[in-house]
């Protein structure tokens, strides 16, 4: 185990750690364009509340080089919409309530414009339409960009603007790579802890409980992810563990090993809290705990199923196809026999497309990854 710990640490130091981008620069930034978002959007009379930075960057969970970042657009609900439950845990559909409705034809003095608004993305019954929602953020995301730039001459970034998951991505280069930002769209109900995601729609995904396409474009993700970054953010603090630790590892090594990719981050993330309580976390420990992860990450996929932390009733694994879970259950389970973590998860393939996109000069790099990472995106 000794010699796994050093193979860790190791690894640790030279694949996980970001070093090559100035961080500070791309916070900079952010900001920057953070507000200027906001303030477009509050002026164009779209109800958001201030953005929260969400993911990784800001649980202190980000990987290798590349600088992406995650803005929850929160975007404020009074009261008039009805959350309607689907067998399928984890989604729902959103109903305008009906005499809310009535009041937003009929009414010219409605006091919430927003409101009046929302009815426009609704489908014919009535429900609200994930994909107008994010639809029409794009447009509006669309329209920043061109006000940012007549505004500023001449401009100080190259901006575009492309749609990916529940997301609008904002990307930006300023001379050197490029910085990624992904504003979500989120729909904060008064009367709910969480938040409301528009789903991108997905193939095969959701069979069985509608029938219709309408159907699909109208659901909506209930998504925890405020309490996710407090959780994560702070997991280490009380015992100064290695959980964040084993979490970059293993984003690491997926970024590296063909045979992990059909893995989301997400995963690692609900392996390492589904563990949380079950082992001690001290840093000498920090081979136990990967290896029990590996453990974890295998009996998950030999049943296909990894329970949400946040609701066990939600399958992580329920996009996957069988043959990539069993693929990987097979992968691991000889790793696992033979002990070979550090030859077969902490050792590169012989030609290791991550190691050689890494090797290219940095403005290359960052759009090969960037491609890399919309062609997987979860
Ligand atoms: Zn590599």
């Amino acid at each position: 185990m000794t010699s796994l710990k050093r193979a860790l640490n190791a690894y640790h130091t030279d694949k996980v750690e970001i070093k090559r981008i100035d961080q500070k620069e791309s916070r900079a930034i952010v900001e920057t364009i953070k507000k200027d978002v906001y303030h477009f959007l509050r002026e164009i009379n779209v109800p958001v509340r201030p953005f929260e930075a969400i993911g990784s960057v800001f649980e202190g969970l980000k990987v290798i080089t590349y600088d992406e970042f995650d803005l929850l657009m929160p975007i404020k609900i009074t009261n008039h919409v009805k959350v309607i439950p689907i067998r399928k845990a984890g989604q729902c559909y959103l109903s305008l309530k009906r005499h809310t409705n009535r009041y937003i034809r009929g009414s010219s003095g409605s006091r919430n414009e927003w409101s009046k608004d929302l009815s426009r993305y609704t489908d014919d019954k009535g429900y609200l339409s994930a994909t107008l929602v994010r639809r029409a953020f794009q447009s509006f995301l669309q329209r920043w960009v061109s006000v940012f730039q007549s505004k500023h001459q001449p401009t100080p970034y190259i901006i575009s603007v492309s749609t990916g998951g529940p997301a609008i991505t904002v990307q930006l280069q300023k001379g050197g790579p490029k910085l990624s930002i992904d504003f979500v769209p989120a729909l904060d109900l008064t009367d709910t802890d969480s938040l409301h995601i528009a789903k991108p729609r997905k193939q095969g995904d959701l069979e069985s409980d509608i029938g219709s396409d309408n159907g699909e474009e109208s659901l909506w993700m209930i998504s925890h992810c405020r309490l996710e970054k407090v959780t994560l953010k702070n997991i280490d603090r009380h015992d100064n563990g290695c959980r964040k630790k084993c979490i970059k590892i293993l984003k690491t090594i997926r970024q590296h090993r063909e045979q992990l990719r059909g893995l989301s981050n997400y995963a690692f993330k609900m392996i390492i809290l589904k563990l949380n309580n079950e082992r001690s976390w001290l840093s000498k420990d920090l081979a136990d705990c990967f290896v029990d992860s590996i453990k974890e990450l295998h009996r998950s996929l030999e049943i296909q199923n990894l329970p949400s932390y946040f609701n066990k009733s939600v399958n992580i694994f329920a996009s996957m196809s069988p043959i990539a879970m069993a693929n990987m259950e097979g992968y691991l389970k000889r790793i696992i026999r033979k002990r070979t973590y550090i030859d077969d998860l902490l050792t590169c393939p012989e030609r290791c497309k991550m190691c050689y996109t890494l090797s290219l000069p940095q403005q290359t790099q960052h759009q090969e990854i960037i491609d890399w990472r919309f062609d997987r995106r979860q």
